[in-house]
């Protein structure tokens, strides 16, 4: 099917030949940081150059939820199902409450702003996980040019008492980062090939320890054309990645199952619908969707 490239038997179950590629909606720039609310029957992504995050409701349509929105990129839900976001310009992490004010969850490391945290994941222990790359200090077209204040692009844990740790500082652009299903990996992305010619266009892997800190480091996949900068896992450990062709499943050995092929750059994606088999997959100027023979891991 042209919509697809299968190189696994497997893929055929993923993704049954009756499910097709729905463009849902277009008219952004750089649509990101897909996130799904079964309680609210909607989908909040950002649009990150346009300064707003906007929801897309099945049935009903798109509309704004937020602007200006400080540049927001990655999103997620706290274990209480409160939006946890990203914002470039502001430089911080933030989540919605409840009554819909914001509080600000942390916007510096030792006394110095962050650069622009990209993505975000949340653990079972309330812990909240992000990746803090530069794009959003480059330039002002997705945040605010400015200096670098840490002079590295790590990845934090941020947890619930308020402390916040480098838990890896080895990157160039770190920027997907998700848990295995059961929290004892972390994948991360590093996509510094957008930037450094020759970078890395890859996702890396780790063992989490109990203490929280991050054990065997290795390589579990270069994704090319493109770069991974946004996935999900699903519930059986399989990682769906965004790539420049569209998105990549691969199983938990690092196996390159089959392609989703969508005919824009896709920035991100996130199992949606109420048995999270339906994948929400931000792509440049538009949000698609397909459904999937799997469910997603994601929580909540
Ligand atoms: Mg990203």
């Amino acid at each position: 099917m042209a919509d697809r490239e299968v190189f696994d038997e497997r893929f055929k179950r993923f993704l049954p030949g009756n499910c097709w590629l729905e463009k849902l909606c277009t008219g952004f720039r750089w649509a990101e940081g897909p996130v799904y609310f079964g309680d609210a029957d909607h989908l909040l992504f950002s649009d990150v150059p346009n300064d707003r995050i906007m929801r897309w409701v099945e049935g009903s349509g798109v509309s704004l939820f937020r602007a200006p929105s400080h540049f927001s990129n990655g999103n997620t839900r706290d274990l209480e199902g409160r939006l946890v976001t990203c914002e470039h310009r502001t430089r911080r992490l933030t989540r919605t409450e409840y009554d819909g004010s914001v509080t600000v969850l942390v916007d510096r490391y030792e006394g110095k702003r962050f650069n622009s945290p990209n993505d975000v994941t949340v653990k079972s222990d309330g812990s909240i996980w992000f990746t803090d790359p530069t794009y959003g200090i480059l330039t002002d077209y997705e945040g605010e040019r400015s200096t670098e204040e840490i002079g590295g692009c790590n990845v934090y844990r941020l947890d619930p008492d308020g402390a916040v740790d480098v838990v890896a500082d080895d990157f160039v652009m770190p920027n997907g980062i998700a848990f295995s299903p059961d929290e004892s990996r972390l994948y991360v992305s590093d996509t510094g090939v957008s930037h450094i010619e020759g970078g890395p266009h890859h996702i890396r892997c780790f063992d989490v320890a109990d203490d929280g800190s991050l054990k065997n480091d290795s390589l579990f996949a270069i994704i090319e054309p493109g770069a991974s900068d946004g996935f999900r896992l699903d519930v059986d450990g399989n990682l769906w990645t965004s790539a420049g062709d569209g998105v990549h499943c691969y199983d938990p050995s690092g196996a390159l199952l089959g392609k989703i092929l969508v005919p824009e750059t896709v920035s991100n994606l996130v199992f949606g619908g109420p048995r999270r088999n339906r994948l929400y997959i931000t792509a440049t100027t538009s949000l698609y969707a397909i459904y999937t023979g799997q469910n997603g891991a994601q929580k909540p």
